[in-house]
């Protein structure tokens, strides 16, 4: 409530929330998503809930590395091409089966590269180390035991860790728990995040916008924002400022979300929303935090599953995402790193902000010979989100600093990859 008298200064950050808190606030909330057993495809890129231990032997067979011949090393330790050894063929191993009967005294199997060595058998001579004749095979040359003979549990020894819990399934990952037979491991589920955007002046990008109105960029970048943190998105669409109707869409979507996000709405004016919707008292709070852009905010819980109610400029969106939502989705999907990495950067140009908050302005960052330098890549309005667009960083001049000089080192948030 306004008092008579009393000036809000908003850039003093008097009275707001710091950013830690805030965060503190929201990763308070929120707990990893239940682990469900998906099928290696959709565990891609999830973390692992439980580790996983090797149930047998990898490989559990041992097996040739050589097409040749398996025989007994300690029978053919003495040959040379002017004395060989003549043994007797009495099989052939081939891939994918077993093979019949076992490697006796003076006896050979032919074997193919990657069939199974047959009992009896512990070296396998090369076939060009060979000669064959009829039902014999000269061996010309000896083989040491253990020689072209991929051993059972070379790999992995049945009981040894495969992957621990808590590791992302990347391509490696899927390929161990394949060759182990796990088809369907435990991971932290990717959230299905329902994106609701809000305001009457809103339209979709495919139509034509009149005087006035504003093309809805919110659900898009949203959408990008979560789909590369590993998140679901949905776009649910565009409600009109009209309580009711934004209730509706929300709890129409409830079932099928694991969190919400909506953008707009969250002020202190009369048609904000979101901020006059919620829902039971005390299921989303709203709160000022020290921070620009992004300062409204709003966050709760509606039947468990998290409700970011975030700022309408289009900025204030994206940096409310990187510093306070995507957190939070990492959390969500048992992630142990929930931040992005930062780096210490030499400013190209000041940077103006307001005293008492924490700035994220948009910049350019590169590597030069003496590190990181980051150029800001335009003004810093909440609204301008083509500064967004130029930038690969967020640098973060924290309260207490009203201008960070050129020249002076700041902190940056990465949060796309130099390549691109
Ligand atoms: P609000 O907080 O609802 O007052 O919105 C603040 C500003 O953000 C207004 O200028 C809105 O037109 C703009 N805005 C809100 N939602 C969106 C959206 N989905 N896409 C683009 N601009 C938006
Ligand atoms: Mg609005």
């Amino acid at each position: 409530m306004a008092i008579p008298g009393h000036v809000h200064d908003h850039d003093s950050g008097e009275g707001l929330l710091a950013v830690d808190e805030a965060r503190e606030r929201v990763l308070g909330r929120i707990k990893p998503l239940q682990p469900l057993e998906l099928p290696l495809t959709e565990a891609y890129g999830c973390v692992l809930a439980h580790g996983l231990t090797a149930e047998r032997d990898i490989p559990d067979f041992a097996s040739s590395a050589m097409d040749g011949y398996a025989v007994r090393s300690s029978e053919v330790a003495s040959a040379t091409p002017s004395e060989p050894v003549e043994l007797r063929v009495v099989g052939r191993a081939m891939i994918g089966e077993r093979p019949e009967g076992t490697v006796g005294g003076g006896e050979a199997f032919a074997i193919a590269t990657g069939a199974p060595v047959p009992a009896g058998a512990d070296t396998v001579v090369p076939i060009e180390n060979c000669e064959v004749t009829g039902g014999f095979v000269r061996i010309l040359s000896g083989t040491p035991e253990g020689r072209h003979v991929r051993p059972s549990g070379e790999d992995v020894r049945a009981g040894e860790t495969l992957v621990q819990a808590g590791r992302r399934l990347q391509a490696p990952e899927l390929g161990l728990l394949a060759t182990a037979g796990f088809s369907h491991p435990a991971v932290h589920p990717r959230p299905r995040v329902v994106i609701v955007s809000t305001g009457d002046e809103l339209i979709p990008p495919s139509r034509h916008a009149e005087y006035g109105q504003v093309h809805d960029s919110n659900a898009y970048l949203l959408f990008g924002a979560l789909r590369e943190a590993g998140a679901v998105p949905r776009i649910a669409g565009i409600v009109k400022d009209d309580v009711d109707a934004f209730k509706e869409l929300v709890l129409s979507n409830l079932t099928q979300a694991d969190a919400f996000i909506s953008s707009g709405g969250v002020s202190v004016g009369e048609r904000d929303v979101v901020k006059s919707a919620f829902f039971r008292r005390g299921e989303v709070d709203f709160f000022k935090v020290a921070m620009q852009p992004g300062m409204p905010q709003g966050f709760g819980e509606i039947e468990g599953k998290p409700y970011f109610g975030l700022p309408g400029n289009p900025v204030s969106v994206f940096v409310s995402f990187e510093v306070l939502v995507r957190p939070a989705l990492m959390k969500l999907m048992g992630r142990r790193q929930l931040f992005r990495p930062e780096v210490p950067a030499r400013l190209e140009e000041d940077i103006t902000g307001p005293a008492g908050k924490t700035q994220f302005a948009r910049v350019r960052v590169r590597r030069s010979r003496e590190g990181w330098v980051a150029t800001p890549t335009g003004g810093r309005g909440s609204n301008l989100i083509a500064t967004v667009a130029k930038a690969n960083g967020l640098a973060v001049v924290p309260p207490g600093v009203q201008t960070a000089i050129a020249g002076s080192s700041v902190k940056v948030m990465l949060f796309r990859s130099m390549e691109d």
